[in-house]
């Protein structure tokens, strides 16, 4: 191992990455190219959710500079200087973007680290390289992106060109916080939007240097602006606003509701939701490898802290296998996530994002508990400082508990009986989200049907969490109406327009 990298698996060099990356870290609003302070001078406090400590004073965005902002992207796309810009050219500076990430990697890695806790060791092997490769990916399409020419009369001429749509209102969740604004803006400029993003005020930081890193990669000023701000204030602002003509949203069900309500209220803008799930993962009697399966059903609830839209938080066991499963899911769950230091390249389970978030998630716990299902380990908060919740396990969970109809957002896992497939097709679907589901089978046939029964944009057959930048990532029902990721997804920030020429 080189140096440096033996350097980079230690705690003390994490440490003093975040220390140094912290004292130069910006927290005033990105706008037209430049830093500033939001016009009233407002400010709201980011916390280190493993210590409890402050970490910054951002600026918040108040309704004067979701306002000036969105006048910014107005004149940055009106100009044409980005919209308008030779595909190649456009493509060459997304590529350098990407470029720019990879290069400050350990900078922005720890600053999500430090905002929400996430392991460092996620950020380095995940967040940071997917964020990456989306921007490659959506920069690739750039002059790949085609109209048509339709097979109409003679006498007349006909095509259908592609166009950006003009202002885009990004607003974006803390779980992943580089990574899901990178979904959102990535697509929009690539496609000639210019674009307002809004971060999540539990995780601030990161998102901000994309601002600057994109005029450093040769963006022009205006096409990419991020103000901080609260979500009720400055997200409600921008959802609002009668000059912006899409708002992008990845969050809670609840809050892209009001998306829809706010566009309703506005300009009829376009809304694309990526929402809450409450994913399935149905283990049939023929599941084959069980410790493989077990395994897929304790990463896929307690990875990133159970804090993942798609978390397989409905562990659905057909009754042959279900206490063979049950003892495997404690033998090699129980101690599979230990909760640590986040900036420790060692930990798997960082605190959850906020205090908030860990009474929350321990209320939920107390709910399955007197609602009858049985605690197999876990269930609190260990003994350490930070907002960490352990690793939970209940078994014996009914579909009509809260812990089974609910987002819980933690790492805790229900497992649930099932008779046979058509059982465990009616569990599957007897929610409101849609966003995933696992299916693991032997039986081709049985997968085949589960795949085409199961109500959810995304399904892994014998596999969860997996795949690359070409799989539509999105749900069904009330986890949104949205496709990240895919080409799909670029051709969402675009607008038709028919050219019909009489000759
Ligand atoms: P949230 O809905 O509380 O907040 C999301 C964003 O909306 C934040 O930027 C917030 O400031 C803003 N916001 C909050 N209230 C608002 C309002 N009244 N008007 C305008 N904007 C407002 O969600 P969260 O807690 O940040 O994120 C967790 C949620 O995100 C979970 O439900 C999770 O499933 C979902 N999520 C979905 C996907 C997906 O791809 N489907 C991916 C990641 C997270």
């Amino acid at each position: 191992m080189s140096k440096q990298k033996s350097a980079e698996s230690t705690l003390a060099f994490w440490q003093q990455t975040a220390e140094q990356t912290l004292s130069n870290a910006a927290t005033q609003l990105f706008i037209d190219g430049d830093y500033v302070d939001s016009v009233d001078g407002g400010r709201f406090d980011s916390a280190n959710p493993a210590n409890r400590e402050t970490i910054a004073a951002m600026s918040a965005a108040n309704e004067k500079d979701v306002d000036r902002a969105v006048a910014a992207a107005k004149a940055a796309f009106r100009s044409g200087a980005w919209s308008n810009m030779a595909p190649r050219d456009r493509m060459q500076i997304l590529y350098r973007f990407a470029s720019l990430i990879e290069e400050n990697t350990h900078q922005l890695a720890v600053l999500d680290t430090l905002d929400m806790g996430k392991p460092i060791s996620d950020m380095l092997n995940v967040d940071i390289p997917a964020c990456v490769e989306t921007i490659q990916f959506m920069a690739e399409y750039i002059d790949k992106m085609e109209g048509s020419v339709t097979n109409t009369s003679a006498d007349v001429m006909h095509y259908v060109l592609r166009e950006p749509i003009g202002v885009v209102g990004a607003i974006s969740p803390w779980n992943y916080p580089l990574l899901m604004a990178v979904w959102k803006i990535a697509p929009a400029l690539a496609a000639g939007n210019t674009v307002v993003l809004k971060p999540a005020e539990q995780a601030p930081l990161s998102c901000l240097k994309l601002g600057e890193l994109f005029i450093e990669a040769g963006g022009p000023a205006g096409v990419l602006n991020i103000i901080n701000g609260i979500g009720e204030v400055a997200g409600r602002a921008l959802a609002l606003h009668n000059d912006v003509d899409k708002v992008t949203f990845t969050g809670s069900t609840e809050v892209g509701k009001l998306m829809l309500q706010y566009a309703g209220q506005s300009n009829m803008k376009r809304v694309s939701l990526e929402c809450g799930g409450k994913s399935p993962q149905v283990f049939m009697a023929d599941v084959g490898d069980l410790d493989g399966a077990v395994a897929g059903a304790y990463n896929g609830i307690y990875a990133n802290m159970g804090e993942v839209c798609n978390a397989g938080s409905r562990i659905l066991v057909d009754r042959p296998i279900y206490d063979a499963f049950v003892e495997q899911f404690i033998a090699a769950g129980q101690h599979a996530y230990v909760p640590g230091n986040p900036l420790d390249p060692a930990t798997t389970l960082g605190p959850l994002v906020t205090d908030e978030a860990q009474n929350r998630v321990l209320s939920f716990i107390e709910s399955g508990k007197k609602e009858g299902a049985k605690l197999k380990f876990g269930g609190d908060a260990p003994d350490i400082n930070g907002s960490y919740i352990n690793p939970t396990l209940f078994t014996d969970v009914s579909n009509t508990m809260r812990i089974a109809r609910e987002e819980i957002f933690g790492p805790v896992a229900s497992i649930m009986p099932f008779d046979g497939i058509d059982e465990a097709i009616a569990i599957a679907n007897d929610t409101i989200y849609g966003l995933a589901a696992g299916v693991w089978t032997q039986d081709i046939g049985q997968a085949h049907r589960l795949i085409k029964e199961i109500e959810a944009g995304i399904i892994w057959v014998n596999s969860f969490d997996e795949g690359d930048m070409t799989q539509p990532f999105g749900g069904y029902k009330q986890s949104g109406n949205a496709r990240d990721k895919c080409i799909e997804s670029i051709l969402s920030y675009t607008q038709s327009k028919s050219a019909w020429i009489r000759l």
